[in-house]
């Protein structure tokens, strides 16, 4: 019998993603920065197509400070793969959109007053601080306050006693291709911010710099740096003097092959002529896969270390190449992003080619793809999301060292303990009885004993409770969760 691989499936197309590389990156970043400073991670859009949980597993356990996503959901995620590092939203969510900031302890990006007054009368109602980062637009026309309005906005921020300013940036509209507007934009900010200093108003995180900043703008460093891209191994630009090593490959293997005789057309449109007799393969790929289609007839491709060009245009699951009268069979492996022995193709090359830039290249590779991880990541942790996403379960407290029914919730339970989110600390060695509601069932009485507790953040705690009964197997049947 076959073997299926069970990562890959049955279709030998797959994205490698190096993690060693990834840690690589980040070492090279930490040599460009003062030791002081601090890096925010930027794992938006799936970590760039790479892989948010396996990707940000790493550079947590690498001690980066901050992760950076673009919407509440993925913060969801990395808080559900048990992430406990602050996350910041850089993009902009709606008013009735706050709840789980709270719920999941995640920092919001503010650039309206209104906004700022939903959130502190909320944070009031809860007995919690909201920390926020301001945005600030000096020039990139996209969402932040003006730059000249700035600060006004910061002092009215200031006054509302709920939500405390953690962070104020900015972000770089032309680093690569610009360098006086880009020192505008930073004077601009910086003159912003000693602003706020000399009226008494410190910011703990100052931050402005992506990965162009990271690397060629040593002013834009302030107290945190914000890089995506270059943590990749990908370069925003020619020319920088920055070592990265790419952390994604893109791979298949010829599917098929044969012969055909001169002046056959290939693919849709007939745009490529076979010039002679020759050997035509098939590749198990396409722009269903997000191979841009713009690589039609121009897309390079490796096979046992000998380079080749895509024949006529790229499907939406395959793609042919003439191989004329080369050594290639079917089952070989063939790069289409990635280095043989002495031949690479890049993400920036492909980019290139197609006439777009890195980011798209591998940001558009589809969840078709799957992503195998070296080392290899346990399927458990790549999946820990899943496993737990329809365990945040409310558990009402009941009359536990005289709080009367206080609400907190779940997301990690096991028939001997669970975990409890609250807002008000626990003690080891407490006795709690608890309700769990689950949804349209009647709710369970338990009680047991905290294990352990945590301050996970300003009015957020953290709780191991061990069960003295085991009556809840019928409640987390299949969770791993432990206490
Ligand atoms: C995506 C993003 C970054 C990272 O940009 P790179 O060019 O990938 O380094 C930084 N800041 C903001 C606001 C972003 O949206």
């Amino acid at each position: 019998m076959v073997q299926k691989n069970p990562y890959i499936g049955y279709r030998p197309t797959w994205a490698e993603v190096n993690l060693d590389n990834l840690s690589f990156n980040l070492a090279q970043i930490r040599k460009r920065i003062p030791h002081s400073t601090r890096v925010m991670a930027c794992v938006k859009a799936d970590a760039y197509g790479h892989g948010l949980i396996p990707i940000s597993l790493r550079l947590v356990a690498e001690g980066v400070d901050y992760l950076a996503v673009a919407s509440i959901d993925e913060a969801i995620r990395l808080r559900q793969a048990r992430i406990s590092k602050p996350i910041l939203v850089l993009g902009l969510i709606l008013k009735q959109d706050i709840e789980p900031l709270f719920d999941y302890d995640i920092v919001p990006t503010v650039c309206t007053e209104d906004f700022a007054r939903v959130l502190d009368v909320m944070a009031g109602a809860r007995g919690r601080v909201a920390r926020v980062h301001i945005k600030v637009d000096t020039g990139m026309g996209r969402i932040g306050v003006l730059s000249q309005d700035a600060f006004a906005f910061i002092q009215k921020i200031k006054r509302l006693k709920n939500i405390q300013i953690e962070g104020v940036f900015t972000h770089l509209a032309s680093a690569d291709v610009d360098r006086a507007f880009t020192n505008k934009q930073l004077r601009l900010f910086r003159g912003l911010v000693n602003r706020c200093e000399a009226r008494g108003i410190h910011i703990p995180l100052v931050h402005a710099a992506n990965s162009m900043g990271v690397v060629s703008y040593a002013r834009s460093h302030f107290s945190m740096v914000r890089p995506g891209l270059i943590l990749y191994g990908l370069y925003p630009a020619k020319g920088l003097s920055i070592h990265l090593k790419p952390v994604l490959s893109l791979k298949t293997r010829v599917i098929y092959k044969k012969c055909v005789h001169k002046g056959s057309g290939i693919s849709y449109g007939h745009t490529y002529i076979t010039p002679k007799n020759t050997s035509v393969i098939t590749l198990p790929i396409g722009y269903g896969d997000g191979y841009p289609r713009n690589l039609s007839n121009c897309g390079p491709v490796l096979i046992n270390d000998a380079a080749f060009t895509i024949s006529g245009r790229v499907c939406m699951d395959q793609i042919m190449v003439d191989v004329g009268s080369r050594a290639v069979e079917v089952g070989d492996e063939v790069i289409l992003i990635g280095s043989s022995a002495t031949r690479r193709i890049t993400a920036e090359q492909l980019a290139e080619l197609s006439g777009t830039i890195p980011y798209e290249i591998v940001c558009g590779l589809g969840s078709r793809v799957p992503r195998i991880y070296t080392p290899a990541v346990a399927r458990s942790e790549e999946n820990r999301q899943f496993a737990r996403y329809e365990r945040k379960l409310p558990v009402r407290m009941l009359e536990t060292s005289g709080w009367p029914d206080t609400f907190c919730y779940t997301h990690d339970i096991s028939a001997r303990g669970l975990q409890l989110v609250t807002e008000r600390p626990l003690a080891p060695r407490m006795q709690v009885k608890l309700a769990l509601e689950a949804q349209r069932e009647p709710p369970v009485h338990t009680q047991g004993t905290v294990v352990w507790a945590r301050q996970n953040s300003v009015g957020l705690y953290h709780a191991g409770v061990k069960l003295d009964k085991s009556d809840l197997s019928g409640m987390c049947a299949g969770a791993s969760g432990g206490f």
